[in-house]
């Protein structure tokens, strides 16, 4: 019999009312014969609303504590639709990650699974359960709960997908696939058919948060397939994320992303000689701190400039180190922008098409929109920009790159 592994994100269970229809969807799955195993979100806001109430109690939340607070959101979505279920007359289970064992590190907050047991999950199959599993969640190896980074539900379900070796994993969201752009920025953005594996994880990593990064990589590593497809449509196929084939790369560019949650720092004054690079960067990473893009401008009189982005949530703690490197290496200051926008274009066929940087600029300039950085890879392209023309580029970039004249000329 087939398992399938199926994950309802937040606004999909944000009400008593939309539970009862994911529970309609899952029975309906059910009845055709196949072996269900559901993953929930908490309900729309919740996990929001839980961080709020612990920063009004701390400036710094510890962060054990508040994993075990964060986590209740999913607990509650797990168990109200496996009520919802068994009212339906489908013997259900619902498990936190205590009782499976979604093994972790210890990185609350943002921990990484190490293994995932699932004895009680097969067993509770073979006793004819459809399973229910909440999302985001894992424990340490003193037992303490954890939570593995927000929109993390996705791995959990991908991570089930790999291990039970299901034959699909299916990402039920409030879009009824991936599109070219984010559809609630870009009216013309189009639904995907399919999308490679790289090409999705280029983009989740680039701000489309329709699919959790982690999870497209663990999809990818463990060949697990992928679908996304809307909990309130049923008329759609959704989008397919797998193996990239041959006609992919017909396609020029796949998608346009904006991520609105970047800062830059720059170090300025650098005097430049080998080795201050590693200098400033060590102890960045350290930090577990991610940098994306890098520029430095060398001046005449033998002094650099260093830009760099972090996410916005890193901002704090890069500046703190920054500034203390930039004393040490006497470097002439450090400014900052707290807010800038990075927008990127996607595509496999880049590989293959010379040219597609220019016209990228070229779209920009027409807009009179300044590139403050560019970063690019085999099948991206990415630019900073300011973060009150973000919006602009990305249609910009998506109707002349995959808008119906855009996609002729290509
Ligand atoms: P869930 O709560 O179901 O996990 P998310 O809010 O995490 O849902 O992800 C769905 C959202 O992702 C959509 O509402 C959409 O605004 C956003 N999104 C961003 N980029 C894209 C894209 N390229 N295609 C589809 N949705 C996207
Ligand atoms: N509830 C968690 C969050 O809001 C996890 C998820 O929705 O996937 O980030
Ligand atoms: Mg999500």
């Amino acid at each position: 019999m087939a398992l399938i592994v199926q994950k309802y994100g937040g606004t999909s269970v944000g009400s008593l009312d939309r539970i009862k229809a994911v529970a309609e969807k899952v029975a309906q799955a059910c009845g055709s014969g196949q072996q269900l195993v559901v993953v929930v979100s908490a309900m729309a806001g919740e996990t929001n609303r839980l961080f709020k109430l612990a920063e009004q109690l701390s400036e710094a939340p510890y962060p054990r504590e508040t994993d075990v607070l964060v986590a209740t959101g999913e607990q509650v979505s797990a168990a109200l639709l496996a009520i919802r279920l068994h009212a339906l007359g489908y013997p259900t289970v619902s498990f936190l990650a205590h009782q499976l064992k979604i093994l972790t590190d210890a990185r609350h907050g943002q921990a990484r699974i190490k293994s995932v047991e699932c004895p009680r999950i097969l067993q509770a199959l073979a006793e004819g359960n459809i399973v229910v599993v909440a999302g985001y969640q894992g424990i340490n190896d003193n037992g303490d709960i954890t939570t593995l980074g927000r929109g993390a539900s996705d791995l959990t379900a991908v991570a089930l997908a790999a291990v039970l070796k299901a034959s699909v994993c299916e990402i039920y969201t409030d879009v009824d696939g991936v599109y070219t752009a984010d559809p609630n920025i870009c009216p013309k953005a189009r639904r995907l058919d399919r999308v490679s594996y790289d090409e999705m994880l280029e983009m989740a990593g680039l701000g489309a948060k329709v699919l959790q990064l982690r999870s497209v990589e663990l999809a990818r590593r463990y060949r697990v397939p992928l679908v996304v497809r809307s909990s309130f449509y049923n008329g759609s196929e959704g989008t397919w994320v797998g193996e990239e084939d041959r006609t992919m790369e017909d396609v020029l560019v796949s998608g346009v992303t904006l991520d609105n949650n970047q800062s830059k720092i720059t170090i300025s004054g650098i005097e430049d000689r080998p080795g201050l690079a590693a200098r400033i960067f060590g102890p960045i990473a350290g930090a577990g701190i991610v940098v994306d893009m890098i520029i430095q401008n060398a001046s005449a009189d033998g002094r650099a400039d260093m830009t760099f982005t972090v996410a916005r949530n890193d901002l704090r703690r890069a500046l703190e180190l920054i500034k203390t490197i930039a004393d040490e290496i006497g470097a002439g200051g450090t400014r900052f922008e707290d807010q800038v926008a990075k927008v990127s274009i996607i595509g496999v066929g880049m590989r293959t098409h010379a040219g597609v940087a220019a016209r990228m600029f070229q779209i920009l300039a027409a807009e009179g929109i300044n590139i403050e950085m560019i970063a690019t890879s085999e099948i991206k392209i990415s630019v900073v920009v300011n973060t009150k023309y973000g919006e602009l580029a990305m249609r910009a970039l998506h109707d002349a790159f995959l808008g119906q004249a855009g996609a002729e000329a290509v």
